[in-house]
């Protein structure tokens, strides 16, 4: 196996040997959030013994497992794999190891089909051809193009060429006289990136016949770099699969929206169901879509319209004609959940879930089987120490999601299955989609949890020898320099209070954990240059060569997520911090009355009384804060008393609900926490879309929701310091 990556050089390596043997990593750490002295020490060991048992080696044989074969939702692969993860865990030692199965509306293609049929003729290959090397790129069962959530169909009708598919971009074509109306479009994945399903949706609206969405080379391609398989960019044929499925609407089975899809469940017409898209839509490569592009006339388009291929981009609309027919099997098909725990030797009613979705949309290289194998070999660890009889305090659930490429599927399901029991249970959900496509952490937490999650990347050791702590902060200060010059961010300033991305909007299997059972959650993810997502590039070969050659960075994803785990399960209080979560509230609403000021909208609504209210709940969160840390110094907290404590604790998230969810999608309950249509992170969900359409009595409903969401939290709170200041376990019932 040929590396590409530089090797570590000898000095590199010693120096890598001298830090694994200095004494800050064999130090009993004395101090973590949430634990007494000696409960912190007895931690600190634990975790040292968990930390020496997941291994590179481990990590690749698992890896290899999930990237034998493609295993996309609903094949036999993928449910063989289901099979093989439970059978493992139950070998691990993980306890009540069951296969749960939901019957959800299928989108598998029966055929896809397009062809130029004016001015001249050319058949789209929509196949990815082998690369020298890459053995699994021969692989027979390799499918072709399709987008999951099609409409099935067939027309013939000339090309437009709509950019990158926002509604901006219709606009422009309007005022050159383009319509879209009755045609076909044909627009780029990223410049910016949105999410394909906002893409179909707006050409849906704007009355197109089909999109098709392209890799244009300029945004993953050979004007990035080096390509597979001399560079982890996308070659000339690589495609991007995805779904176009409306879950920024409601995600989940389309048929069983906001309940699970158990059998004997009542299912929606298909006509009702707002996630399912209308429109017929095919991913293509450049390859593809270069000859279409080619022929096109009309005026010619703009500047940063233009792309990485060496002609100049047209906007077309006459002499290009094309013909698409694309054929989906809609029937019920099952999706299966794995779902494993070590029980909790204390606590056994307090879960912490852990989940990472096992779908590909080809071999899953990157996308999910990293994180697949570093799930796979975070339950070996624990199940290996549980065995020896080392318990966490709670219980920890982990879940093998499917689906989640189709439209969050899986997780949405169980997590609307058993929404109640989670909000009586459940501390916290930790998300690994992807672990690993390269060095740079990205870690996602609520403002709550963000001072743990920093806390924690210090006590790991990144594989460049630093701290994780150390590493993130270097490739975070790098990544906003680079988004200063795009003129994305301003604030160049990484401090611990920043480092974490408090801002989550939606797109893997977080979302009905966040937004619809109101539970905290956490999502980790090391990344790189990437250019191969989705497409069937995406594979060991890919890993081996460029995204994590030596396997560590999914080693270190296995021991990161352990940690975590561990410091929730076995906290003697709670490591929430309600004063950070007050604090990143009102930056949001800072950042929102910013805008407004712009707008000359700041007369409308007067958000002085939420900002009063963000004060109350910090002040009460410092006393808080105050009154644990004291009585965690003192080396032992009342276990009745730290019930009552954790339980209310519990609390906060889910009174960040809205029961009638945000304004027309009801499904959507966070009123902190929502995602706009293109997958983006939107704070304030409810209000901030009511100021954006001007909105003004739905803003001031929103508003108000939102200060009763922070008085019930200050009371609760304020309830929770005087118990724990008085030793009385009253509060918070
Ligand atoms: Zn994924």
């Amino acid at each position: 196996m040929s590396l590409r990556r530089p090797m570590l050089s000898t000095s590199a390596l010693c120096y890598l040997a001298l830090m694994l043997h200095s004494p800050l990593l064999t130090r009993a750490q004395t101090s973590i959030l949430g634990f007494t002295p000696p409960a912190a020490t007895h931690e600190a060991e634990i975790e040292n013994k968990f930390k020496a048992i997941p291994s590179p080696d481990e990590e690749r044989k698992q890896h290899h497992i999930f990237t034998a074969e493609p295993h996309v939702a609903g094949s036999s692969r993928n449910n063989e794999l289901a099979r093989y993860i439970a059978d493992e865990w139950r070998n691990e030692g993980l306890e009540d190891v069951i296969i749960r199965r939901y019957d959800v509306y299928g989108s598998n293609p029966k055929s896809t089909f397009l062809e130029m049929v004016a001015p001249v003729h050319y058949r789209a290959g929509l196949r990815e051809l082998p690369v020298p090397g890459d053995p699994d790129m021969k692989n027979k069962s390799i499918s072709s193009a399709w987008s999951g959530m099609s409409a099935s169909g067939e027309v013939t009708a000339p090309l437009v060429y709509a950019h990158s598919g926002n509604p901006e971009d219709y606009e422009l074509l309007r005022k050159q006289g383009i319509d879209v109306k009755g045609k076909v479009v044909l627009v780029r994945y990223s410049n910016p990136y949105s999410y394909r399903g906002f893409k179909a949706l707006t050409a849906e609206r704007e009355g197109a016949a089909a999109i098709l969405i392209y890799s244009d080379p300029a945004e993953d391609g050979y004007k990035k770099g080096l390509v597979v398989p001399k560079g982890p960019w996308g070659p000339e044929y690589h495609i991007q699969r995805g779904a176009i499925t409306y879950d920024f609407m409601v995600p989940g089975d389309p048929l069983t929206p906001g309940w699970a899809s158990v059998p004997g469940a009542k299912r929606i017409p298909v006509e009702q169901a707002a996630s399912i898209p209308k429109i017929m839509a095919l991913p293509l490569s450049w390859h593809d879509a270069k000859p279409l592009l080619a022929h096109m006339d009309g005026p010619v388009a703009p500047d940063d319209w233009q792309g990485g291929l060496p002609i100049k981009y047209h906007l077309g609309g006459e002499r290009v004609r094309v013909h698409v027919k694309i054929e989906m099997d809609n029937s019920t098909q099952p999706y299966y959940v794995v779902e494993g725990r070590i029980r909790g030797a204390q606590l056994p009613d307090e879960w912490i879930v852990l989940g990472n979705h096992r779908d590909a949309w080809v071999f899953g290289g990157v996308d999910p089987s990293s994180g697949t194998a570093s799930m796979m070999e975070l339950t070996r660890a624990l199940g290996k120490l549980a065995k020896a009889g080392t318990r966490p305090r709670r219980t920890l659930v982990f879940c093998s999601w499917d689906g989640e490429e189709v439209g969050l599927t899986g997780s949405t399901e169980w997590g609307e299955q058993f929404a109640d029991e989670l909000r009586k249970k459940a501390v916290a959900y930790i998300n690994v989609d992807s672990s690993t496509s390269g060095p740079n952490f990205h870690g996602q937490a609520v403002a709550s949890l963000a001072p743990m999650l920093v806390e924690t990347s210090r006590t790991l050791r990144d594989p460049s020898g630093k701290t994780l702590y150390e590493a993130w902060k270097a490739s975070s200060t790098r990544e906003r320099s680079e988004a200063k010059q795009s003129g994305a961010v301003t604030d160049l300033n990484v401090t611990d209070s920043n480092l974490a991305d408090t801002r989550i909007g939606s797109g893997s299997d977080h979302t009905v954990f966040l937004n619809f059972v109101g539970m905290p959650v956490l999502g980790l993810q090391f990344d790189g240059p990437y250019g191969v997502y989705h497409s069937a590039y995406d594979d060991f070969f890919w890993m081996n060569h460029f995204g994590d050659p030596g396997y560590r960075y999914h080693t270190l994803m296995s021991q990161l997520w352990g940690v975590l785990a561990l410091r929730l399960a076995n906290a003697d209080l709670l490591p929430f911090d309600f004063a950070s979560y007050a604090s990143n509230i009102r930056q949001f609403v800072n950042e929102l009355t910013k805008g407004m000021g712009t707008r000359n909208d700041t007369s409308q609504l007067d958000l002085k009384p939420v900002l009063d209210a963000i004060d109350a709940f910090e002040a009460a969160g410092k006393r808080l804060d105050e009154s644990a840390n004291r009585a965690l110094a003192s080396g032992a907290i009342d276990p009745k008393l730290a019930d009552t404590i954790n339980h209310g604790a519990m609390q906060v998230e889910r009174n960040w609900l809205n029961p009638d969810g945000i304004p027309g999608r009801p499904w959507f309950k966070h009123i902190l926490y929502g995602a706009r249509f293109t997958y983006a992170h939107l704070e304030l969900p409810g209000l901030t879309e009511a100021v954006e359409k001007q909105d003004w009595a739905t803003a001031k409903q929103q508003a108000e929701i939102l200060r009763q969401a922070l008085i019930n939290n200050t009371k609760l709170v304020n309830e929770l310091n005087s118990a724990l200041n008085n030793g009385t376990t009253e509060a918070g019932k």
